[in-house]
């Protein structure tokens, strides 16, 4: 096999060796066959199939109620943050965004352009070292939604729970900790996340929406940014992203042979602490989050300079740690370990931070 590096990027991001390696055999041809899952009709009844099962198989590991519709659509995370206001914001209704991060920054710009927003909270002016608390939410209760981002990609941060938010649907942008621990779908209004961190490779994104959300979507929105033509032709109301959602099936497959949600919340968590341990041993690295608001799957932090800063990623480059520059808008250092992301790498780091402190600390 090649010889694999450890890629910490945030996304796209590694993929379960054992999915890479179905991918690559199924590539020629799949099973009885003939051809790959790249080169059929998305009309074909292998392809069908293999969205269907990708729904049941997501259903069964989440625990998806059968009120909530499922869709694989093309356009990421970043058209969710239009389509979400586009469908759920009526005209003259109002919204709440909670900005924690940059990611829910663009997504409250998107909602701003198409009708009457409020900032519920914002964690900007603390450099979102965290995610608002319960009491700063300022909440209208007449709100349509309240939009939130569960994990902060950028800034290292996710909510521990779900806000209060008074019975008013609750919106999540999931991308970047989706299935990396148990989720009670049933709190969520709608439920969005691409699926290149957590759940494959770019070019999907899968929406879970409740039912009772769907009357109240306007007529007339252009049919690829509406969920009820969406849900009608079953994800196809055009050619759908085939390969990106057959790769997200296999790894919702992986995942259930983790042994589900609950094993791979205990697995993410097992990998992260001893990179958290690392951080707070000494005075060389410092986190960025706050203890409180810690991120599973991206852990960010900074060393005592830039300079310093910088020949890490150089150095762990070249030691086969790839990927570690944190995002230009934070600075230092950032570990993207999502769930197929494997603990050997996160030992490997870890002792590359005690040998780099020992030489430049
Ligand atoms: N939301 C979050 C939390 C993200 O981390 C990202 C991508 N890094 C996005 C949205 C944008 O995703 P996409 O590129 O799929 O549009």
């Amino acid at each position: 096999m090649t010889e694999r590096v450890y890629n910490f990027s945030a996304g796209p991001a590694m993929l379960p060796v054992e999915v890479l390696e179905e991918a690559q055999r199924d590539l020629l041809g799949m099973p009885g066959i003939g051809m790959s899952v790249l080169e059929m009709s998305h009309r074909s009844k292998t392809v069908v199939a293999i969205m269907e099962s990708a729904e049941d198989d997501i259903r069964k590991l989440a625990g998806v109620p059968s009120n909530y519709r499922m869709l694989f659509l093309s356009g990421g995370a970043s058209l969710q943050f239009s389509m979400v206001p586009m469908n759920l914001l009526p005209a003259n209704g109002r919204a709440d965004y909670v900005v924690s991060g940059s990611f829910a920054k663009l997504a409250l710009q998107e909602a701003q352009k198409l009708g009457q927003i409020n900032v519920a909270a914002s964690t900007e002016s603390q450099g979102f070292v965290r995610v608002p608390y319960q009491e700063e939410l300022t909440l209208d209760p007449e709100a349509a939604y309240v939009h939130i981002t569960t994990n902060n990609t950028i800034y290292g941060t996710e909510w521990q729970t779900e806000p209060d938010v008074n019975g008013v649907p609750l919106i999540a942008d999931a991308s970047s900790n989706i299935f990396s621990k148990p989720i009670d779908i049933s709190k969520y209004g709608l439920i969005y996340a691409g699926a290149q961190k957590n759940l494959g490779v770019a070019g999907v994104a899968l929406v879970l929406i409740r039912d009772d959300l769907l009357p109240s979507i306007p007529d007339g929105l252009p049919a690829m940014l509406d969920y009820n033509v969406q849900i009608k032709a079953k994800s196809a109301h055009n050619t759908p992203p085939v390969f990106s959602i057959y790769v997200l099936g296999l790894v919702v497959k992986w995942l259930q042979q983790q042994g589900g949600l609950e094993q791979v919340a205990r697995n993410n968590q097992e990998k992260a602490q001893p990179l958290y341990d690392a951080i707070d041993s000494g005075e060389f690295y410092r986190g960025h989050a706050l203890l409180d608001h810690r991120s599973l799957t991206n852990v960010t932090f900074r060393l005592p300079s830039e300079e310093l800063e910088q020949q890490f990623v150089v150095e762990a480059d070249a030691a086969g740690l790839m990927d570690l520059k944190g995002h230009r808008s934070v600075g230092g250092i950032r570990a993207s370990i999502y769930n197929a992301f494997p603990p050997a790498g996160v030992e490997s780091l870890v002792s590359f931070m005690k040998e780099f402190e020992r030489t430049h600390g």
